[in-house]
């Protein structure tokens, strides 16, 4: 079989990091190929509207913000294909990335998959998800202002949340499943001294109300140890168990950190020459989509620098078998 042909940049994910190093690399000549996976468009598509991406004064829907970038992308002669990578080879030269259908070779490859929420597992929660159920306390925190909210989670990420809603919530109820937190101890500390966070430890949200209205009403509570259900009113529960970056497929291949993410390194480089990572599946910092956009933007700017300057050992590989 025929090798298919070597392209410049292939990137993989569709979300904000994916679709800006897509417009910029399609900007530069670079024709790339997007393999947007079967959850395109990333985190986003799950929000309702986004406020603070800049240069939209009366914010814009999650979905439609990122159909905006996926056609901008396309107008530049991006080219998108659906569906999820199966494999990958960083070390080959040209790299190597399969998909279930085909087999694709690359001088560069831009890794923008993400990094998933994790989610309590309820259905009401799917389902009330950008409509009062939120993953993401600085996207949504605004909306809830003088609202009763709470917060699920007992790490960092949840102690975070919690005392940065409460600049716009009338309440926060912190909902933990054990009855010590896993938080760091000054994080703790700065939760515990807030007088609008109330705590609702040893206990798991059974459900999230009204389904049938399409907004949050309440939350349903039991207790771990007394078995006792209670109906809390609130119009908000945000999500805090922490987040899973989609890096399985290059376990072994690329240096990760001990949480999985990829590690980057002046900027959008990689343990990996040729290989840059940008947005969420390297940063669980910011996790942002207007930083998720601009470490895009640099992961193309990069991939460009380097096809320009591809060391001569490699180029020789890479003719040959263009
Ligand atoms: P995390 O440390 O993994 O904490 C997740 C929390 O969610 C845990 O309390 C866990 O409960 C709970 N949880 C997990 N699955 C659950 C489920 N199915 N139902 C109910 N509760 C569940 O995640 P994170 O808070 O996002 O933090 C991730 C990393 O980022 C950590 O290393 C953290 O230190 C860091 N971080 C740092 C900062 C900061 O320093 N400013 C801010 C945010 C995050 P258990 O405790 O019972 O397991």
């Amino acid at each position: 079989m025929a090798p298919s042909p070597l392209r410049n940049v292939i990137i993989i994910g569709s979300g904000p990091a994916g679709l800006t190093a897509a417009l910029y690399s399609a900007r530069a000549n670079l024709a790339p190929l997007i393999i947007e996976g079967y959850e395109a468009g990333g985190q986003l598509m799950l929000t309702t509207l986004v406020e603070n991406f800049p240069g939209h004064r009366d914010g814009i829907m999650g979905p439609a913000l990122m159909a905006e970038m996926r056609a901008q992308a396309e107008k530049f002669g991006a080219e998108m294909i659906q569906g999820d990578v199966v494999s990958v080879d960083l070390c080959a030269q040209p790299i190597v990335v399969k998909t279930s259908e085909a087999e694709y070779r690359t001088k560069t490859l831009i890794i923008a998959t993400g990094a998933s929420a994790r989610l309590l597992g309820l259905p009401s929660e799917r389902t009330l998800m950008g409509h009062g159920v939120s993953t993401c306390a600085t996207c949504d925190g605004y909306f809830f202002r003088g609202h009763d909210i709470a917060v699920v989670g007992g790490g960092d990420s949840a102690m975070e949340e919690a005392v940065f809603l409460t600049r716009f919530a009338n309440k926060v109820t912190v909902v933990h499943r054990r009855d010590t937190l896993r938080a760091s101890k000054i994080m703790q500390d700065k939760a515990r001294a807030n007088p609008k966070i109330e705590w609702m430890l040893d206990s798991e949200v059974q459900d999230i109300r009204d389904t049938g209205r399409g907004d949050v009403s309440s939350m349903v509570v039991r207790h771990n140890k007394t078995g006792v259900v209670t109906e809390i009113p609130v119009s908000g529960v945000f999500v805090a168990i922490g987040h899973t970056p989609n890096t399985k497929l290059f376990r072994g291949q690329i240096e990760l950190d001990a949480n999985g993410y990829i590690v980057t390194r002046d900027g959008p480089k990689t343990s990996v020459p040729g290989v840059f990572a940008c947005g969420d599946v390297q940063d669980h910092m910011y996790r942002q989509a207007i930083t998720a956009a601009g470490s895009g933007c640099m992961a193309a700017i990069d991939a460009e620098h380097y096809i320009d300057n591809i060391p001569e050992h490699l180029q020789t590989t890479l003719n040959i078998t263009a």
